[in-house]
């Protein structure tokens, strides 16, 4: 019918475009203190995705016994900007009494819904919505070896409901082979059997290629991970790593720790899934209560 007008071209606009607007990816991290969530954020920065990179630091006061504390970092690789944010939430589940312990951060999770949902509501609408909705939810477990604690169960159930949780074994170091595929196991087992959803969700797979691909993710969570800020001399190169009196865990090596599994998983093959998921199943599901509830 036609001949040929060149549509393809539309991929180099579109990536044009996104070049020069530049994206925003926040990630916030939970889990109890001393479990390597601060080391964690400081190893994702340190790595390759990000070792030139500047910082800004600010805080937010949420209560007193959760004070959530945020990095930004402007990443520029090829051309492309990122800005990404991690969100820090010192001591979930410190307390002895820990009724409610989720509350300061569903809180802050719903108020960037709610923000956004401000801003396009307005008017004059702005050209480029500034967004500090939570993408991702890393959930740091201890390496107990055991099976997941009730508070696990009832922070992940609560809130994979309005955020995309990925959990993590936190210093996976301290197991061993066996333990560490053993706790992996029962954790997948656990999760199934109290109906937590974890990203990503079965039910959000668009097609067939991308089926297989997160099948074999969600064979593979949660992900062992070891955090360090130093780097070590290993075989005449550079690696981040944690020195042990037996020898070097290198952060970065896959035969030794899943922390590329992570990295790779957040920026490299999910970063725009994950911002979809918010954007159309969380944030909708916000937008659509409160729309309801105020008849705006
Ligand atoms: P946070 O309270 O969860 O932010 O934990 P930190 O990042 O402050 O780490 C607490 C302690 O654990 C520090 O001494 C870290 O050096 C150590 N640590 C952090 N990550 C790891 C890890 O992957 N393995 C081990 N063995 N220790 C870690
Ligand atoms: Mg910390």
């Amino acid at each position: 019918l036609f001949g040929y007008v060149g549509i393809e071209a539309v991929l180099e606009q579109m990536k044009l475009k996104t070049i020069k607007a530049g994206f925003e990816f926040n990630i916030m991290v939970v889990g109890q203190s001393g479990l390597g969530k601060s080391t964690l954020v400081n190893t994702l920065f340190k790595s390759k995705v990000s070792r030139k990179s500047c910082t800004a630091n600010y805080e937010e006061k949420i209560s007193k016994t959760v004070k959530l504390h945020s990095v930004t970092h402007l990443i520029e690789e090829k051309g492309v900007k990122m800005k990404l944010t991690v969100i820090d939430t010192p001591g979930f589940g410190d307390q002895i009494n820990n009724k409610n312990c989720w509350e300061p951060i569903t809180t802050y999770i719903n108020e960037q819904y709610e923000k956004y949902l401000r801003e396009e509501l307005h008017v004059n609408r702005k050209k480029r919505i500034p967004d500090t909705r939570v993408h991702c939810c890393i959930y740091f477990l201890p390496p107990t070896g055991h099976r997941l604690r009730p508070i696990d169960v009832e922070f992940m159930r609560r809130l994979g409901t309005i955020v995309s949780i990925v959990p993590v074994i936190a210093k996976a170091d301290t197991l061993t082979i066996e333990e560490r595929l053993e706790f992996k196991e029962r954790i997948r087992q656990d999760l199934a059997s109290n109906g937590i959803h974890v990203y990503p969700q079965k039910e959000y797979d668009e097609d067939p290629e991308e089926f297989i691909l997160n099948e074999r993710i969600r064979g593979n969570i949660p992900f062992a991970v070891v955090g360090t800020d130093k780097e070590h001399n290993v075989n005449g190169n550079n690696v981040l790593g944690r020195k042990t009196k037996w020898g070097i865990v290198e952060v970065e090596n896959v035969a030794h720790c899943e922390f590329v599994n992570l990295r790779d998983l957040l920026i490299r093959s999910h970063l725009q899934d994950l911002k979809d998921v918010t954007n159309n199943v969380h944030y909708e599901t916000y937008r659509v209560q409160r729309l309801n509830e105020s008849n705006m």
